[in-house]
């Protein structure tokens, strides 16, 4: 079987246990969903509901124990590990909560530490890290410095930027506003909106409703079951002028 043709990411009937010691908890229990090029969706459910999990999924990074993810159509259990990799590194970019950042390092080192492949020239490399950095709402001066030197709002842009640095298809970002005041959740939801104009693929996990409200779908998961499909209000977005 394979998937819909425009469809960028899809799961069948994907089910995810995890055993601790003698206890197996289902974190997952028969998810389907389809994303579609330029799909702007976000999560939204309890904690210990899932949305981690399937982010996990979606992002090539857990593989599930039952059930099919077609990314492009392919389905990505026929891949071997190392082509499964490489379509992660090149398709996907992934945003935390906690940012995880590394602290020692600089911004311009934070950024570079995700570029592929390797052997890009220095003078390139520096394009690119300054063209994500850009994207992402980050000024040039942050490259000296390093993520504790910056705000929380600044050291999400700059791990936006990390995620952008290779130009994915696909952005996965996990409750990304979570640690982040109104002023700062805007900026990061400002620029996801312009990278979604920008064709930009984006599955957000989410509690904050004026968060879930700047996207284009929203779905609801509890116990691993996804049991709703809403469409936001976009004057509720935290984006909008006048909301913050
Ligand atoms: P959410 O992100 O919605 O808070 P998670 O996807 O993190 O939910 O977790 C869903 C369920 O799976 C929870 O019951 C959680 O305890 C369990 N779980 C998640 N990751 C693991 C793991 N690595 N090992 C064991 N149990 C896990
Ligand atoms: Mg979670």
């Amino acid at each position: 079987m394979t998937s819909s043709e425009d469809a960028i990411m899809q799961l069948r009937d994907v089910w995810k246990a995890y055993r601790v010691g003698d206890i197996i908890t289902w974190a997952l229990r028969g998810i389907n969903l389809s994303v579609l090029r330029g799909d702007f969706i976000s999560i939204m459910g309890p904690s210990g509901s899932g949305k981690t999990t399937l982010l996990n999924v979606l992002g090539l990074l857990d593989r599930p124990t039952k059930g099919k993810v077609y990314v492009d159509g392919l389905d990505v259990s026929t891949v071997s590990p190392d082509e499964l990799a490489r379509i992660r590194n090149r398709k996907i970019g992934f945003v935390f909560q906690q940012f995880n950042l590394v602290a020692r390092m600089s911004v311009y080192e934070n950024i570079e530490l995700s570029l592929i492949p390797a052997r890009v020239p220095a003078a390139r490399r520096r394009e690119m890290i300054l063209r994500a950095l850009k994207s992402a709402g980050g000024e040039v001066e942050w490259l000296t410095k390093k993520p504790t030197q910056l705000s929380g709002g600044q050291q999400q842009r700059v791990a936006i930027a990390r995620a952008l640095v290779n130009n994915p298809e696909i952005i996965l970002a996990d409750e990304p506003t979570g640690n982040l005041d109104r002023a700062s959740a805007s900026v990061v939801l400002r620029t996801f909106l312009k990278l979604n104009r920008g064709g930009q693929t984006i599955i957000m996990v989410t509690h904050n409703p004026e968060v879930a409200n700047c996207t284009n779908k929203i779905y609801l998961i509890s116990d691993g079951v996804i049991t709703g499909i809403r469409t936001p209000s976009r004057g509720e977005c935290i984006a909008l002028e006048g909301n913050v």
